[in-house]
Formats: structure tokens, C-alpha cells, sequence
């Protein structure tokens, strides 16, 4: 039996319908798991982004852009998320350069110059029930009629139409933070992908906000209920290629009353 956490943020939601296993071994026994170069140049680019926005408006230019872009760098060369990828000095180079490209697409997408931001990295949460929800909105801004806009940065590839509506939950999620927290529904909510330069948009309802309390609901009963009965289930699938905790999993010959004492051996001193 494992305790029942007790606060649940959008990508852990995400991460326990994808996968129990998994979700099990990184958010219940909390062990760690080697950074990725895809999630590591993510924080990077947000982080210079949120760093272009502490400009003030007129200054968020390309030119603004690349202090920035330094400074973030400079930030990350120094966090075990970035040296333990173990990148060489070209590979190093090359990611940097992607980062940079990710950076610059997203000037092809807006003018950072006409956007009325009033909260970076806003860290909200509310109660439903005993459960507390977590979540960290990018970005949230006025639009010209004083309506507030969510917006989150991706850096990977915009989903297909079959997995969009899974990723518009996760913003869907923040909607509900933020009515629960200023009082107020969005009135969009916009996924920037990056890396493809499409942006994809959504109006929070009164429906689409029931959706998340009765989907987190949901999902957080199915995590109790996991946790009492020690019955966390691996879902095999295209997540496997990257999952750290493979050689624990059972779908892969594993034992998982292994990886406690195996995980931080093989990984080291980063926590997932
Ligand atoms: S290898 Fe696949 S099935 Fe096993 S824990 Fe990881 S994601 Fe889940």
C-alpha cells in the first residue's frame, strides 16, 4: 500500500491515465529518472521567453530576445538538467541552436511587443474536495477588451487531431485554476507550438470546466484506489521508448519492488 498524494497538477493526470507504472515509480515513490534533451530544452526556452517578457513592452525585440536567450543558457549550463544529458561540445552547440530557432519561431507567431501580460509562470492552485490542483500557467494576459488569455508555450510538434483535445484538457485545467483562484473564466486559452508554429485556441464553457473537476475527479479516485491496492498497471505503448523505469517494468521482464533501491543507483541524485 502506498500513501495517497494528496495534490495532482495537469501533467500528472496526464501522466497516470498514460501510464500507472509510471506514474507510480516517478510521482508516488518520487525516484529519479535521467533529464531528457527534449524536456530540458522546454525549461530552457520558456525560460528565456520569461525572461523577454520582464521587458517592458516596446523592448521585446529579436535584439531583446538573444540577452536573454543568454542568460538562460548561461542559467542551464550550470543545472544538473542540462549536464547530466552529457551532450558534447558540438551536440552541446546544436542544442542550443535548436533552442534559439524555437526562440526565434516564436516571433514568427507574435508581436511579444503588443501582448498585455499580467502574470508569468503563475503557480495557482484550488481545493476540490480533500484534493489540491496544481499548475503553473506560462503566461496570462488581457486581450484588448480586458478578457483574460491563457497561454502556454510547447516545444515539441503540435498533436494530431485525435490527441488535441487530450492536450486542450491539460489548458483546460488551467482555466478551471484560474477561475477557481481570480474569480474569472478565460475567455481563450492557446496552445503556441513552437516548433511548428501553429497556435491552437479554445473557449472555456461552463461545460469544458465541469469536464476537469469531474475528469480529475476521476483520475484522482483511480490513483487512491491504485495506491490502497498496490495495483499500479503498465499501459505499453509509444511512451515506452523513453520511459526510464523500463528495466523495473513488468510489461519488460522487470520487477518493480526492484527500482526503489536500483533507480537512484542507476540514475543518480536527480529526483523526478
Ligand atoms: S516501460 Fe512502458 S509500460 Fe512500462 S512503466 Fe514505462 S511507460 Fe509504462
Amino acid at each position: 500500500m502506498f500513501p495517497v498524494p494528496t495534490s495532482l497538477s495537469p501533467s500528472r493526470v496526464e501522466a497516470f491515465t498514460s501510464c500507472p507504472m509510471a506514474f507510480r515509480f516517478a510521482s508516488i515513490e518520487r525516484l529519479p529518472e535521467p533529464p531528457s534533451p527534449h524536456a530540458t530544452k522546454g525549461s530552457l526556452v520558456h525560460r528565456a521567453l520569461e525572461l523577454l517578457f520582464t521587458q517592458p513592452a516596446e523592448a521585446r525585440t529579436v535584439a531583446a530576445a538573444e540577452p536573454a536567450f543568454h542568460q538562460a543558457v548561461t542559467e542551464y549550463q550550470a543545472d544538473p538538467e542540462f549536464t547530466l544529458l552529457g551532450l558534447s561540445a558540438a551536440e552541446a552547440d546544436t542544442f542550443v541552436a535548436d533552442a534559439w530557432a524555437l526562440v526565434l519561431k516564436y516571433f514568427d507567431m507574435e508581436d511579444p511587443r503588443t501582448v498585455r501580460d499580467i502574470g508569468l509562470e503563475l503557480r495557482l492552485e484550488a481545493q476540490v474536495g480533500s484534493l489540491t490542483l496544481r499548475g503553473i500557467i506560462d503566461r496570462l494576459e488581457l486581450d484588448a477588451d480586458g478578457g483574460l488569455i491563457v497561454t502556454d508555450y510547447k516545444t515539441g510538434r503540435a498533436p494530431g487531431l485525435r490527441y488535441e483535445q487530450n492536450r486542450l484538457a491539460g489548458v483546460h485545467f488551467y482555466s478551471f485554476l484560474c477561475e477557481e483562484v481570480l474569480g474569472r473564466r478565460p475567455k481563450e486559452i492557446r496552445l503556441m507550438y513552437l516548433r511548428t508554429g501553429e497556435t491552437i485556441t479554445a473557449t472555456p464553457s461552463a461545460q469544458s470546466v465541469r469536464f476537469i473537476t469531474t475528469r480529475t475527479t476521476a483520475v484522482w479516485k483511480a490513483v487512491e484506489k491504485a495506491c490502497q491496492q498496490d495495483d499500479f498497471r503498465p499501459r505499453p505503448g509509444a511512451l515506452c521508448n523513453s520511459c526510464a523505469y523500463q528495466p523495473w517494468c513488468p510489461s519488460f521482464g522487470g520487477d518493480p519492488s526492484l527500482a526503489a533501491t536500483e533507480a537512484p543507483l542507476k540514475f543518480g541524485a536527480l529526483a523526478a
